[in-house]
This record gives structure tokens, sequence and C-alpha cells, in this order.
């Protein structure tokens, strides 16, 4: 299985409840208000672990949610905030708003942040209503809920060199040879499904990421053989090595098949600035091709810059290697995108309920606005949504209406009909 999605929850905490209370001092029968705020609650945050490589932890939990703050107490004492909750992301995690699929930040540089869901704001203790004209204020505010957003997370390989080419060509161990890493070399199309990245040494100041891309097949543009989830990587390196099994039969074919995916899948993967090697220099047959694909007369214009290697007896590995990061360090820098933390800013307007038929209508601006965006289908979104009556004190003024199950409530053109209301 690879796994380079997830979905998930991320709920901010509750921010802890305002207190209501009044100092007691001798001789004082009455002191003043001293009930303090409640404390807020606590972050949902995405931390980039360079060690990380995979979304997997995600397939076996999907709701993050961070620490409610705490009550208020007497004697102006906030509450305590909620503790942040930090999840780990590998570097390369795009993560979108599940629900509109906007995007909302690449995660690239190791221990990068990224705040997904605030916690609620602290209620205000009784203290600070006090005024001149009501000087023993009986009331506080709760503290509000939490931010809760459904995300999807995307993993985006970020290596600065691909190595690309069909099944065989020899990508696995030409990575295994100039890193330390140590990827599934054997003759099977698919012995690795996940792409292996390891580190080579350029010279003592100099490292530079590679990634062995497997599963590169004709089709693959179409989907064959999980061709889509392979090009996906692709996509975020920036110097391709093109590698061509020396031992094939038409190593012109092979070239070209390769070309035609990463064209077919677009993304500006054809584009790409490549060095072509070709492979299993210690073996006669390669040493045939070479020099007939390569050099002398009938010479490919393709191939002609081809590099001749070996991994296996370690020969023009590290030309391979140094043309590659020449061509790299040509390039402009990477520009990435990191957006604003996420926060979803409720305008605090104004609503009106008022009696229809055996129901309710409720206009406010953003519900009407969200009932039409909703996807009543999804139960992540009806969630989002009965979140959002929440937050806008609308499902508090019902109740307080008086509506009961079943009843109807009218936003603008649709009509929902009430009913128990899940815990959130
Ligand atoms: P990949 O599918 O492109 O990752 O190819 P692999 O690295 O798994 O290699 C495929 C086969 O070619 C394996 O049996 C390797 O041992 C063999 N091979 C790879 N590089 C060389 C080489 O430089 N010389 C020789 N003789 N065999 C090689
Ligand atoms: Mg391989």
């Amino acid at each position: 299985m690879f796994y380079d999605q997830a979905f998930i929850t991320v709920t901010g905490g509750k921010g802890g409840d305002g207190v209501v209370s009044f100092r007691r001092e001798s001789m004082v029968p009455r002191g003043g208000p001293d009930g303090g705020n409640g404390g807020r609650g606590g972050n949902v945050i995405f931390i980039v672990n360079r060690h990380l490589n995979s979304l997997l932890t995600f397939q076996y939990k999907h709701d993050f949610e961070a620490d409610n703050g705490r009550y208020g107490r007497g004697k102006d004492q906030t509450g305590r905030t909620g503790k942040d909750l930090y999840v780990e992301v590998p570097p390369g995690t795009i993560v979108r708003d599940a629900d509109t699929g906007v995007a909302l930040g690449d995660l690239l540089r190791p221990d990068q942040q990224l705040i997904v869901a605030r916690g609620g704001r602290g209620g205000r203790g009784n203290a600070r209503f006090a005024t001149a004209s009501n000087q023993a204020p009986m009331m506080a505010e709760n503290g509000s809920p939490g931010e809760m957003f459904n995300l999807a997370l995307e993993l985006k390989l970020i290596a600065d060199i691909g190595i690309v080419g069909l099944p065989n060509a020899g990508k696995s161990t030409l990575l295994s040879v100039v890193t330390a890493a140590k990827p599934k070399i054997g003759d099977y199309p698919f012995t690795t499904l996940q792409p292996n990245l390891g580190v080579a040494e350029v010279d003592a100041t100099r490292t530079v990421v590679l990634a062995d891309i497997p599963g590169l097949i004709e089709g693959a543009s179409q989907g064959a053989g999980l061709g889509h989830e392979f090009l996906r990587h692709i996509e975020r390196t920036r110097v391709l090595i093109h590698i061509v099994n020396g031992t094939s039969e038409d190593p012109v074919k092979d070239y070209e098949t390769i070309q035609a995916e990463l064209a077919a899948f677009g993304h500006g993967l054809a584009a790409k600035p490549q060095v072509v090697g070709m492979s299993k220099m210690d073996l006669p047959d390669a040493q045939a091709a070479f020099d007939l694909y390569c050099t002398g007369e009938q010479a490919r214009p393709e191939f002609h810059d081809c590099i001749a290697f070996s991994a296996a007896s370690n020969k023009n590995v590290r030309a391979l290697l140094v043309k590659a990061v020449q061509i790299l360090d040509q390039l402009p820098p990477i520009e990435y995108f990191e957006a604003e933390p996420v926060i979803e800013d409720i305008p605090q307007e104004g609503f009106e309920i008022v009696r229809e038929g055996g129901g309710f209508r409720v206009t406010s601006t953003i519900l009407i606005q969200r009932v039409e965006t909703t996807r009543w289908d999804l139960e992540q979104a009806v969630q989002r949504f009965q979140h959002l009556l929440e937050r806008t004190g609308v499902a508090k003024a019902l109740e307080q209406r008086g509506i009961k199950q079943g009843d109807t409530v009218y936003l603008g053109d649709f009509e929902l009909e009430w009913g128990e209301q899940d815990p959130l």
C-alpha cells in the first residue's frame, strides 16, 4: 500500500468559561467583582519532522483535538490555557481544506509550523463587565468552541534530483551507490512502490537529495500500475536523471516511452532538465548499445550528451551526479508557497429568527451562504455546518425559542429538519 494522502479532522480546544465571583475581604461587606477570564483553548499545530517520509500514521488516527482552556477563577485569575497539540508531518506535506479544496499551506522546511485549527477564546469573567452603573455584574461569558476543519493532506516528495527510467534500468542500484539508501534491487518491475530517498554527498559541504522513482511504465500517465502516484512525486524534483537500460533491446524506444509518459502527465514534467545516463556498462551488450546509439555517426540526438555508467563497477557514477548537480545549481531558487495560517473569521454579524409556519426562519448571511455550499451527502461537511450553527450562536438561540426535533428551519431557499445533534 502506498499512503500519500490522508483525510483528518482537526479541532482547536474550547476556550474556558469566565466566572462570576466577588472579592471577599474582612471588613468589606461585599467586594468588587473579581471573576477571571477562561483560558484560551489549545491550537492544533502541524510541525515538520524531517525524518518522516509518509502519511502512514494518519491512516490510523483521524481526529486531532487540542486541549480545552480551563475556567477562570476568583481573585481575577485567568484559567489555564489549553495545551497546543503538535502533530508531526513529513516534509512535503500539502494541506487543504477538504470541504472547500482551498490550499492552506505547504509544509516543506524542517521544523516548519502551521496552525491548522485555533483554540476558542476564553470567556470573560464578571470583573470585565463592571461599569459605573453595574458594579456587581452577575454575568460572565462561556468560552468559544475551537475551530474545526476537515483537512486533506497530500505528500509530495521533495528531492533535488529524481531518477527516472523504465523498470530494471538500474535506478535503485544507482541510488544505493551514490547515497547510503538501501532500496530494494531486483528484476521485478514493482520491487519498490514507494519512492526511495537518499542523500548524496557532492563534496564536503554539499549534499543533494535523490529520489528513485519506480513504477514508470507505458501507460503510467493513464494511471497504469499506480503510475499517477509515481508521476506526482516527480513534480517536486528539480532535475531528472533519466536512465536508459544499456542492455535493453531498444534503448531509444525505452527513452521515448518515459518521455511520452512525462509529457502526457503534464505539470511541467517533460520540461524538467534531464541528464541521460546509459546503465550497466560493465556488460558488453551495454557497451555495444552505447557505441551504437550515443557515439559515432548514427548517434541519436537525444543521446548526444548521454553518460555511459556502471553502478556495478562504479564507473562514471560520480560524473552523472556532478552533471545533475551542475544543472541544479543553475536553476533559480524554489519559491515555496506558504499560506497564512487557517483562520476562519466568522463575521460577528447578528442574525434574526422569526416564526414561519410550524418552524423558524433564520436570517443570517453566513449561514445562508454556507447552506448553499455544504455537501449534505458528506457526513463531515454536515458536521461542519452544525459546528457553524453552534459558533454563530444560532443553535442556542433556536433552542431558547423552543425548537423541537422535527421542526423545520428555513434558511434562504433551504428547509432543514431539526434533529438530534451528534455530540461534536
Ligand atoms: P530499477 O528497476 O530501475 O530500480 O533497477 P534495479 O536497480 O533494481 O536493477 C535492475 C537489475 O539490473 C538488477 O538485477 C540489478 O542488479 C541490475 N543492475 C543494476 N545496475 C547494474 C550495473 O551497473 N551492472 C549490472 N551488470 N547490473 C546492474
Ligand atoms: Mg527499483
